[in-house]
This record gives structure tokens, C-alpha cells and sequence, in this order.
């Protein structure tokens, strides 16, 4: 549930600011604090440290630099301006540690100098049971165990290398937690005294789905073993809090390139998955559909999003339906019922206001295909006639959406009814009366009214401004 509302404070966000004009920074009382905090403590890194920084002077440092600086990290626009999907990102839960930092702090500085490490649970919060504490901690441990040359041991009494405990408000370290959802939890990098100890937010509510004690601990131990946040927003060690269905977490390559660039490669290369990039001339979608507006690019475990307003945002699949995870293969928008039908193997799932429906997933069956077919390639729905059109290897079928059912007649050849299109249709959409069909890296546009190829082909990133 806790993604949901997440969602729905985007929409507010973007319902708000219809104009699409920055906001200026002076003009907004709490939004100006809120920025003001956030520059200070997460684009303001302490030139002390002797580190190699980005800021050297800070008094040279004005707001609007500070502000492309963070613009540039998330991959927003760098407006300089406090802007509408800015202020979004800065209102996200994240981890406490600053987002200026070298990627990887300085070679024989930060690390360890050994590959065992010892970490000690020193206290617990009761939001959990111990053991479910306990259970986490060392998951997230194994997490990094399992991509690099270190082992972990856990001590019960003592001083440990990691000292992991759960604490709120101002509790000495100069880093206040602020209460729940802002910071989750901050760690320290490696070295004496507080070094790699990591903290977390009491007064957050910690659980098993929502706010993941696992997902978080996995993150800060990064921390810990040396790693700064990075800007793939793919990776763990991206600074905003994403929840992904624990059992189907995967390390991330940029985490694993990570951490064994500081302690070395393990013996077995690890593999992890590897965020899309979408200014790739190569990319590919999986699956495309329009939604109120808005446009759905889905691609492995993640998905963008484009509003006509605004610039791309970039979401797991999981952040929103956890039920899906990965591997959309067909999506398309009914008009009439303002829902979005996903389709993945043989079974398909319904989304409503960007809930899933109870009930479901159905196999594909019940919409009329024959048993033969395993998947659906593509789809789309003509807002025109009710049709929508299934695409499956070199067949298209047709589906009334006033009658519900699958219409007569069907499959027939796409060559024939789509000249120029051909088989292995990756996604389709109906976009402003045409059909953008994407085929790998291409996109074709065809008129279904003089059902014709409308040159050029496009590049299929060209949809994600790129
Ligand atoms: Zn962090
Ligand atoms: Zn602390």
C-alpha cells in the first residue's frame, strides 16, 4: 500500500503544477526550507575530509548550482529551479548520507583492510521480532558476501567492525533521523570508533513489505563496506528508498562493479541485472501502453513513464505491483473502462486508477485465444472502434470491447492487414489516431485509417526525449 500512496503523491504533483513553469524558489515558504535542508545536508559535503569533491569553495556556491548538481545526480532537468518533479524527488524517503561523494572513496583510505568483517546487532526495534531482525540482517549481509571476497561474522557481545542499531531524532552523531518517512537510515564508511556502524530510523514503522528492514540494511552496509551512493537508478545504492519484493532481489551490476572494485573480483564472476539506459540507440521495450495521458515504457524489471508535460521518470515494475515484478509482454489502455490489461506468459492482469484488480492474474483463454498460444507479443486498443488488436509471432487477433468477446474470423496474417509492419512485434500503442508499432530499437508509425507505413521509422528511445 505504501507504494500506492507514493504514487498518488505524484499524481498530486503533477496535477499541481498544470502550467509546467519552475516554481521559484522564494515563492514557496516550506518548499524553500525543504530545499534549503536538503541542499545542505546532502549536496554540501565537508571540504575538510580532504577528499575529492566537487564543491571546493562553498561560499562560490549558490543555490541554483547546487540545485543542477542534485538535478543532475537524479537525472532530472537541470533547471536550477525548486521545480515540481524536483521537490517530488526531495520528498522521497532516503538514506542520510550525502549524495557528493567520490563513487568510490579513496583507494587504502575507506575500506577495509581485511575481508573479514564482524558486525553486532546492538539493539532491536519492536516493530519486528528479533528473529525477523535478525534474519534481515544477515540476508543483507549475504547480499554482498555473495558478489565479493568478504565473509561477515556476526558477534553477540563486544566491538564489532559494524555496529547496527536502531535510534531516532538527534542521537549524537551529528545526523538526525527527522522522524519517519525522510530518512530511513545513515552508516558510516569504514574505520575506528563509529566506522561502518550503521543506524536506523526507530521511528520509522521497519516490516517485512512496506518499509524493508532487508532492503534498507542491504543499502546502508554498502555504506559500510566503503560504497557512496551512485546514480544508476537501478542500483542499490541509489539514494531514494524503492521497494522490491525481497525474494526476487538481485544485486545490481553497478553494485557488484562497486564493491569489487574496491576489495577485488570473486573467483566466479556475479552477475547482477543491468539498469536500461534510455538514451541506448539499441533499446528495446517489452511492452507499451498510453494511461490517462501518459505513455508506459516497460523493459525488464523497471518501466518509464512519460507525461507530456514532464521529463521521464523511471520506476521498478515492483515499486508499484509487486505481483509483476518483471517481464510485461503486452499492455495496452481500454479506453472505455479506464483500466490497463498487463499480459505476461498465458495470463493478463487488470489495473484500475493503478491498482490491480482482485481476481486476477486470468489466463489468456478466458479472452478467447486458442490453447496453442503460450504469449501475446504486443497490443493496443483503437479508441475508435473498440477493437483491440493482439499481436502473437506473425498473427494478429481482434477483440470487440463492447461485446467482449474475441471477433470472427481471427487470426489473420499481420502482413496482409499491416502492410510493411511484419511479424515479432515487441509493443504497439494508438496514439492521436495512428499505431506506433516497436520493433527492437525501430518504431513504425501506420495509419489505420489508409492503412499505410507513415515514413520515417523512428529510433524507439526517440519516445523517452533521447
Ligand atoms: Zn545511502
Ligand atoms: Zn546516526
Amino acid at each position: 500500500m505504501k507504494s500506492l500512496l507514493i504514487f498518488s503523491f505524484f499524481l498530486l504533483c503533477f496535477t499541481s503544477s498544470t502550467s509546467g513553469t519552475p516554481l521559484d524558489i522564494d515563492s514557496q515558504d516550506a518548499d524553500t526550507e525543504l530545499v534549503k535542508k536538503y541542499l545542505d545536508k546532502y549536496y554540501s559535503p565537508d571540504v575538510d575530509d580532504g577528499e575529492i569533491l566537487q564543491f571546493k569553495n562553498q561560499d562560490d556556491v549558490s543555490m541554483t548550482e547546487k540545485l543542477k548538481e542534485m538535478q543532475r545526480f537524479f537525472g532530472l532537468q537541470e533547471t536550477g529551479k525548486a521545480d515540481a518533479e524536483t521537490l517530488a524527488v526531495m520528498k522521497k524517503p532516503r538514506c542520510g548520507v550525502p549524495d557528493l561523494q567520490p563513487f568510490i572513496l579513496t583507494e587504502g583510505n575507506l575500506k577495509w583492510p581485511r575481508n573479514n568483517i564482524t558486525y553486532r546487532i546492538v539493539n532491536y526495534t519492536p516493530d519486528l521480532q528479533k528473529s525477523e531482525v535478525d534474519q534481515a540482517i544477515q540476508k543483507a549481509f549475504s547480499v554482498w558476501s555473495k558478489a565479493s571476497t568478504l565473509t561477515f561474522k556476526r558477534l553477540s557481545s563486544g566491538v564489532a567492525d559494524i555496529m547496527i542499531s536502531f535510534k531516532r531524532g538527534d542521537h549524537g552523531d551529528n545526523s538526525p533521523f527527522y522522524g519517519p518517512n525522510e530518512i530511513l537510515a545513515h552508516a558510516f564508511p569504514p574505520g575506528d570508533r563509529d566506522g561502518g556502524d550503521i543506524h536506523f530510523d526507530e521511528d520509522e514503522l521497519w516490516t517485512m513489505k512496506g518499509r524493508n528492514l532487508f532492503l534498507v540494511a542491504a543499502h546502508e552496509i554498502g555504506h559500510s563496506l566503503g560504497l557512496a551512493h551512485s546514480n544508476d537508478q537501478g542500483a542499490l545504492m541509489y539514494p531514494t528508498y524503492s521497494y522490491i519484493e525481497p525474494h526476487l532481489f538481485q544485486l545490481p551490476q553497478d553494485d557488484i562493479n562497486g564493491i569489487q572494485t574496491i576489495y577485488g573480483k570473486t573467483d566466479t564472476p556475479a552477475k547482477g541485472p543491468q539498469t536500461p539506459n534510455a538514451c541506448d540507440p539499441h533499446l528495446s521495450f517489452d511492452a507499451v501502453a498510453t494511461l490517462r495521458g501518459e505513455t508506459i515504457f516497460f523493459k525488464g524489471r523497471y518501466f518509464w513513464r512519460k507525461h507530456p508535460e514532464f521529463s521521464v521518470e523511471f520506476y521498478f515494475i515492483s515499486h508499484f505491483w509487486p505481483q509483476l515484478s518483471s517481464g510485461i509482454q503486452a499492455a495496452y489502455e481500454n479506453f472505455y473502462k479506464d483500466q490497463m490489461y498487463f499480459f505476461k506468459g498465458n495470463k493478463y492482469w487488470v489495473l484500475n486508477d493503478f491498482n490491480l484488480l482482485p481476481g486476477y492474474p486470468q489466463p489468456i483463454y478466458r479472452l478467447g485465444f486458442p490453447k496453442y498460444v503460450k504469449k501475446i507479443d504486443a497490443a493496443f486498443s483503437d479508441l475508435q472502434s473498440g477493437k483491440t488488436y493482439f499481436f502473437v509471432g506473425d498473427k494478429f487477433w481482434r477483440y470487440d470491447e463492447i461485446k467482449q468477446s474475441m471477433d470472427i474470423g481471427y487470426p489473420q496474417k499481420i502482413a496482409q492487414h499491416f502492410k510493411g509492419i511484419g511479424p515479432k512485434i515487441d509493443a504497439a500503442i494508438y496514439e492521436n489516431g495512428y499505431i506506433y508499432f516497436f520493433k527492437g530499437a525501430k518504431v513504425v508509425q501506420f495509419d489505420l485509417n489508409s492503412s499505410r507505413v507513415v515514413p520515417p521509422t523512428r529510433r524507439s528511445n526517440s519516445f523517452l526525449n533521447c
